[in-house]
């Protein structure tokens, strides 16, 4: 996707802004790249996205892209995409959660459309001069918007990933998976793995190893603990459920839960038994070094 400005839009020019001759005959807006929000939400008539209406001056001018703009030198692609969104369509990062992302590689630059969910209510207002106008627009009315031609294309692979990742982790399997001493405190093993899948969440998870399209997801994480380790309490956003009897029943209702409204459950173990209920219940069960510390 190829943004814009004109030389006066910004008089404090950025580091990664400017021209990117790139090998493909293009010329690209991002020294180090560029990135968009595609911020979803469940409205009346089903889903919503926030669509910005391109300022005239704009490459591909009057068609209607999503909030975005150069990555700055260092920059992750998730949070350009929230800072372009905040300064573009005032968008508020606490009543966000970036769900998923995807990545358009050129030979010399690339674009990453950051999928995220409004977990609040919000609407968007024009912040700067990039746009016309910015709102949500119904999913099933993006047939009647001239779309920018970059956001066009990569549309039909979006649509699949309007869906937000769940991450059940059989505390019990995977600190067990590695014979690293775990028996002597498996409690302390948990709440260690516990921290790690903490940093994942922020992280993600590579979607070639989920069988997921794009780039990367970003997954709601519950940790199903037992026996000595239902001590561990819930931190850095991870959810913990402690199980009252068998930890798979706990995991197999875990999974059950969360697999509604098209969401994606992954359950990580290898138990053989576990991988067969949960699949029963519409999960995938993924190797536990994906999530293993
Ligand atoms: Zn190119």
């Amino acid at each position: 996707m190829t943004a814009d400005r004109p030389p006066d839009a910004r008089p404090q020019r950025e580091p990664g802004d400017g021209w990117v001759a790139c090998a493909c005959g293009e010329q690209h807006w991002g020294l180090v790249g560029a990135a968009g929000l595609l911020l979803r939400r469940r409205g009346d008539d089903g889903v919503e996205l926030v669509l910005q209406h391109r300022a005239l001056w704009s490459h591909h001018g009057g068609t209607w892209g999503l909030p975005g703009g150069a990555l700055h030198l260092g920059e992750r692609p998730t949070d350009g995409a929230v800072r372009e969104a905040m300064e573009e369509a005032g968008v508020e990062p606490e009543t966000i959660r970036v769900r998923a992302d995807r990545a358009l590689v050129h030979p010399d630059w690339s674009y990453t459309t950051v999928l995220a969910e409004a977990v609040a209510p919000w609407e968007p207002r024009v912040t700067d001069r990039e746009s016309l106008q910015v709102r949500w627009v119904p999913l099933r009315d993006l047939g009647s918007y001239q779309l920018l031609p970059a956001f066009a294309d990569a549309l039909p692979e979006l649509r699949q990933m309007l869906r937000r990742l769940v991450l059940v982790v059989d505390a019990a399997n995977v600190v067990g998976s590695r014979p690293d001493g775990w028996w002597k405190d498996r409690a302390g093993a948990t709440a260690r793995l516990r921290d790690h899948l903490a940093g994942l969440a922020t992280a993600g998870l590579a979607a070639e190893d989920l069988g997921l399209p794009g780039r990367r997801w970003y997954p709601e994480i519950v940790l199903v603990t037992e026996g000595a380790a239902r001590t561990v309490q819930p931190a850095g956003g991870v959810q913990v459920r402690a199980a009252d009897g068998a930890g798979d029943d706990a995991i197999v209702r875990a999974a059950r839960a969360a697999a509604q409204d098209g969401t994606v459950v992954a359950v990580a173990t290898a138990d053989r038994e576990l991988q067969g209920r949960v699949r029963a219940v519409g999960a995938h069960p993924v190797p536990p070094r994906l999530v293993r510390n």
